[in-house]
């Protein structure tokens, strides 16, 4: 097969400096440190070597990945840290704004499954497509949305004992906002169009964001991960449901695959926007919403958290 080009899909931000109120890093004890970060991309390139050894380019560019020069693709833990510590400072002050009026919702596609060695054929465009069809149709312009994709590699067997397959779950997590009104249209026609299959019993998962500091933080870096799971699904004993039995981190023959999938895509594939837009090294709105009510400013000093001006949000388009 033959391979894209990698793209250097990270803006240039390796040099930013979060505010101390929107720095990950002292908000949330788990987050990823530099140290681990770096021992993650080691151990890819490792996994690359191993398992996708004619994927040169990929194996230079993390290989000779380094602060001074960072390769800046999506499958890189350590640029990938990078983007997210800045993601946080340019998302979580918009939440922090009204943060009782953002939902938390993540979405199943039953279409989007692949075995493994198949990601390939995954085309993101599509399914964006897809979940942004149905925020049309509740009327898009109601609706401010940051989220991301999420690959999850389903272990399916029959019993506990046959042998598993392997097949990539894709699905999105979303911080959204939307008045109520529109947040109980908005929940129907998800739940329609993403209906309740054999594969995805709970499709869609909407609820209302807790707004409280931990919870922002959290599900701001739940939008964008940095790390993705496996999850094992077997039959239970009378062969009626599936359970699940646990989550473990993905082999490295997926991880590979993962990376050499993420490597060729634009940063528009991994990180959803609506009513924002990346505008260089800020993401900026692209309309006038939210409207800041005063049970959102009640929440705001019960955070504790400042808002910004609006006049920081100058290059409004
Ligand atoms: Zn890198």
């Amino acid at each position: 097969m033959q391979l894209k080009p990698i793209i250097r899909a990270i803006p240039d931000i390796m040099r930013y400096k979060p505010e101390n109120l929107y720095d990950v890093r002292k908000h949330l004890a788990d987050f990823e440190t530099f140290k681990l970060a770096n021992k993650r991309r080691k151990s890819l390139v490792r996994f690359l070597r191993k398992y996708r050894s004619n994927d040169l380019d990929l194996i230079k560019a993390l290989e000779n990945c380094s602060p001074k020069h960072p390769c800046r693709t999506l499958a890189c833990p350590r640029c990938m840290r990078k983007l997210r510590i800045w993601l946080f400072d340019q998302v979580v002050p918009l939440i922090t704004e009204a943060p009782r009026r953002w939902f938390f919702v993540t979405v199943i596609f039953e279409e989007h499954r692949y075995q493994r060695g198949e990601l390939h054929k995954f085309d993101p465009k599509k399914l964006i497509e897809r979940f942004r069809a149905a925020l049309r149709k509740v009327g898009i312009e109601h609706i401010v949305a940051f989220g991301g994709l999420d690959y999850c590699e389903e272990t399916r067997m029959q019993d506990f004992n046959s042998s598993p397959t392997y097949t990539w779950c894709v699905h999105t997590h979303h911080l959204v906002y939307v008045s109520d009104e529109k947040a109980e249209e908005l929940r129907r026609i998800l739940r329609e169009r993403f209906r309740d299959s054999p594969y995805a019993r709970r499709p869609v998962q909407f609820a209302r964001h807790k707004a409280d500091k931990y919870t922002i933080f959290q599900a701001t870096s739940y939008c964008v991960k940095s790390v993705y799971n496996s999850a094992i699904v077997a039959r239970s004993p009378s062969g009626q449901s599936a359970r699940k039995k646990g989550r473990k981190r993905l082999h490295g023959k997926s991880q590979a695959e993962l990376a050499a999938f993420q490597a060729r895509q634009n940063l528009g594939d991994r990180v959803l926007l609506v009513g924002l837009k990346r505008n260089q090294k800020s993401i900026i709105r692209t309309r006038t919403t939210p409207t800041i009510t005063a049970a959102g400013f009640k929440a705001i000093s019960y955070l504790n958290v400042p808002i910004r001006k609006w006049d920081d949000f100058s290059s409004i388009v």
